[in-house]
């Protein structure tokens, strides 16, 4: 066991998936955040268990030609970006990286080399922020948690989202200020306002607002309205309705203070509706670039039955339509299924069906009644697919699944499941949707062995 306080020598041979550097001290794994593949550095030990330790870097005895200075001051604090300190040759390497090797070693792959679809921009790509509101001595103030924590770091302008979100946490915590509307406290479970949550069109460039409160009525709601509308392309004011205690940014109700209550925007050549609780990909350039890549891999032809499970707003299901005989998209979201059929009716798509429910019991359902789609597109959150998803899906045996997922392991573990269950990985790429934060998103197809 390593021991606390002390100062080791180290080289780093890895990355952890929150993008940690890892290096090996006497058989010890050790993360060392700020650190790059290859460096030597000389390491404090901070915490110290048995396989296992974590500290900081105290002196770099050799610096990676991939380290680069932070463009955010905040960067150091903040929870939000993890790769402020590396060139984005190194971050788009290690993304791809990560996702080979959770393919070899849980998915029972031996892939040489998975490819990755870089960004081409790591500035102000981002279509949604959610940003923390806290006070200090009576000041409200805006910004993002610091990693691990709900401290909010307090940031004028954050690199990785569009200026005129700023411009709205700016105005709303001014507006806040003036009228001393109250900011809600954790501990105490008292306080108003809670979240600044904004979502930007990134073609059609409209602005929706959404306050989460901890109540059911804002103040002076004139005023903030006249503020926001000095906000190139703001739409519409929502409140979110949260009065319960726990991390969950938005509650479940939504009242429209101001214009429709949902912004439009352009996705793969497809007109799109978003209510503030629907899905949407945050990177609208990279997602593009991942639809088409799914609709590659699906290989459809025009008699064939898509299912979408984990739809969303419908937006691979639409992009699919056109090539496909029927489409069909399960949610479990209600806004989002409203959305999602809303979006067939304004894209004149008349051969999408959706269904509002768990994917796995609904895809059940399906093979109940005698559904059998020849590609299967799958898109879950994080934890990936569960039991129902993976036994229908063996069940119904399309030909191809296309997977898009948010965590590699996950997705190896699924991988893992599915070839048990006949089927074949014949194509594995990342994509990087979050450049500068530490999650990457892949797309493998599945075809099944005949
Ligand atoms: N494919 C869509 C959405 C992907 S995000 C797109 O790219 O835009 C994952 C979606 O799964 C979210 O919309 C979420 O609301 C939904 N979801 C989460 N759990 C689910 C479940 N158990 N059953 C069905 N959908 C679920």
């Amino acid at each position: 066991m390593l021991e606390k306080n002390k100062i080791y020598e180290a080289e780093i041979v890895d990355y952890t998936s929150e993008g940690q550097g890892v290096a090996k001290i006497d058989g010890c794994a050790v993360f060392i955040p700020n650190a790059i593949f290859g460096e030597i550095c000389r390491v404090r030990i901070e915490k110290a268990a048995k396989t296992w330790a974590s500290g900081k870097i105290v002196e770099l005895l050799q610096k990676s030609p991939h380290r680069v200075g932070r463009a955010c001051p905040v960067a150091k604090l903040c929870g939000g970006c993890s790769f402020q300190h590396m060139d984005y040759e190194e971050e788009s390497r290690l993304k791809a990286e990560r996702v080979r090797s959770c393919l070899n070693r849980m998915g029972g792959e031996s892939l040489d080399t998975v490819p990755i679809l870089a960004a081409p921009t790591c500035e102000g790509y981002r279509n949604k922020a959610q940003y923390p509101v806290s006070s200090r001595k009576g000041k409200a103030y805006a910004g993002f948690f610091r990693a691990g924590t709900h401290d909010v770091v307090e940031n004028t302008r954050c690199l990785i989202l569009p200026q005129e979100m700023d411009m709205v946490k700016d105005l709303v915590i001014d507006y806040v200020n003036q009228f001393r509307v109250t900011v809600y406290d954790e501990t105490a479970h008292k306080g108003l306002l809670r979240h600044i949550y904004v979502r930007r069109g990134a073609v059609s460039e409209q602005v929706l607002v959404c306050l989460v409160v901890n109540g059911r009525r804002l103040p002076h709601v004139p005023e903030l309205v006249e503020r926001l509308k000095t906000v190139p392309g703001f739409t519409s004011l929502v409140l979110s309705v949260n009065e319960k205690p726990g991390n969950t940014i938005l509650g479940d109700e939504f009242i429209t203070l101001y214009g429709p209550g949902y912004i439009e925007d352009t996705l793969c050549g497809l007109q799109f509706r978003l209510s503030p609780r629907s899905f949407y990909q945050v990177n609208h350039h990279q997602a593009q670039r991942l639809y088409e890549a799914a609709i590659t891999q699906a290989q459809i032809t025009e008699k064939d039955l898509v299912l979408d499970l984990y739809c969303g707003v419908g937006t691979i299901t639409l992009a699919m339509a056109k090539a496909a005989g029927k489409v069909i998209g399960v949610e479990v979201i209600p806004q989002a299924v409203q959305d999602a059929k809303e979006n067939a009716v304004r894209n004149g798509i008349e051969n999408a069906e959706f269904f509002c429910g768990d994917a796995g019991q609904a895809a059940l359902e399906l093979e109940a009644k005698g559904i059998r789609p020849d590609v299967v597109v799958v898109d879950p959150p994080r934890k990936g697919l569960n039991a129902d998803t993976i036994e229908a899906l063996h069940r119904m045996s399309p030909r191809r699944i296309v997977y898009v997922s948010c965590d590699p392991a996950t997705l190896a573990r699924d991988v893992a499941l599915l070839k048990e269950r006949g089927y074949t990985l014949k194509n594995a790429q990342a994509a990087d949707l979050f450049p500068r934060c530490a999650h990457v998103e892949s797309i493998v197809c599945l075809v099944s062995q005949p």
